[in-house]
């Protein structure tokens, strides 16, 4: 049975790298016109994984404890084909979940690049930004900031060149933008392992590395994992609560709900101006108001009014003429 189990994960492992090495062929098949340049860089580089048909083909049964990819029981699949096939909300069925980062008494964490942040987790103008910007020069080292296997490794629309670590925690990592990655599909890597050069590609406007972790496709702040002033981890844990992802980490979420409460906070203004205007005992007329109706919202009568504006009961009202109540 288990055996069975080991070589439906290699199949799907399989299946995911040839289609990761067909979708590289689609996307530059895609390119407009316009993306001549970034095309030709494309074919140019050498950053591509590379991957041998006759392995593919091949009969031999490899090694399956080599394909038991890392948090096998949280994921269902090991996709190498798509950057964030995972579904949050479908998956994470418990109120919050505690991830062991580093073990107590190893340090196996490294920071992917030292260097300082350009832009945090959050909205940014229009788009919503999923990960950490660090500053670097192309060329520069990056490495993977824990244990575990490339599930990705390949060129991604606004991504540019990216590569997806799963970790053994059921964390993934996200290096996006490289000029060169180095690193292919499947292979089992360890924190402080180079995994490409950083770069400007895809999305990008100046050489940085977008970073970012996620967990079950749901991406979290790195600043609450990572203390970047100091190059080390927060805690040796991270607790996954659903109500921070969604108060914090949902970011389109956050911004449906944000429009709404600015549509409330206005018309709650809108009242509230009235409001004041009652409580001072001023009155401004509105469209169609006459001194019945006026009397009526108000609790008094015609009379009153009348003999404290010095009105008469048959007065036409003007627009935005103030009545004392
Ligand atoms: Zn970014």
């Amino acid at each position: 049975m288990i055996r069975i189990k080991y070589i439906l994960i290699t199949v799907l492992i399989t299946f995911g790298v040839l289609f990761s090495y067909s979708g590289t062929l689609d996307d530059s098949k895609k390119l407009k016109p316009d993306d001549d340049k970034k095309a030709k860089t494309k074919r140019d580089d050498t950053s591509h994984v590379q991957i041998e048909t006759e392995d593919l083909l091949s009969d031999e049964v490899p090694d399956s404890l080599h394909f038991l990819f890392p948090s096998h029981d949280l994921y269902t699949t090991f996709d190498t084909s798509i950057v964030h096939p995972y579904n949050f909300y479908n998956e994470f069925k418990v109120d919050s979940a505690e991830l062991t980062l580093v073990k107590e008494g190893e340090n196996n964490f490294v920071m992917p690049f030292t260097g300082s942040i350009t832009s945090g987790f959050g909205w940014r103008r229009y788009r919503p930004h999923y990960g950490t910007d660090i500053g670097l020069k192309t060329g520069d080292i990056v490495v993977t900031a824990f244990d575990g296997m490339v599930r990705f490794a390949k060129y991604c629309g606004g991504y540019g060149y990216c590569v997806i670590v799963r970790h053994n925690n059921g964390l993934e990592s996200v290096y996006a933008h490289l000029s060169k990655i180095l690193v292919e599909p499947g292979q089992l890597i360890t924190a402080g392992s180079i995994i490409g050069l950083g770069g400007n590609t895809g999305h990008s406007f100046g050489s940085h590395l977008h970073l970012e972790f996620r967990y079950l496709g749901q991406s979290i702040d790195t600043e609450d994992i990572i203390d970047y002033t100091k190059g080390e981890l927060k805690s040796n844990t991270f607790i996954v609560r659903k109500n921070d992802v969604e108060s914090k980490y949902d970011l389109r979420a956050l911004h449906t709900r944000h429009r709404r409460d600015l549509a409330y906070a206005r018309r709650g203004a809108k009242n509230a101006k009235i409001t004041y205007a009652a409580v001072k005992g001023i009155y401004k007329v509105r469209k169609g108001d006459t001194l019945g109706a006026i009397a009526k919202r108000n609790h008094t009568t015609v009379n009153s009014l009348c003999k404290k504006n010095g009105l008469k009961p048959n007065t036409v009202l003007k627009l935005g003429q103030r009545v004392k109540i």
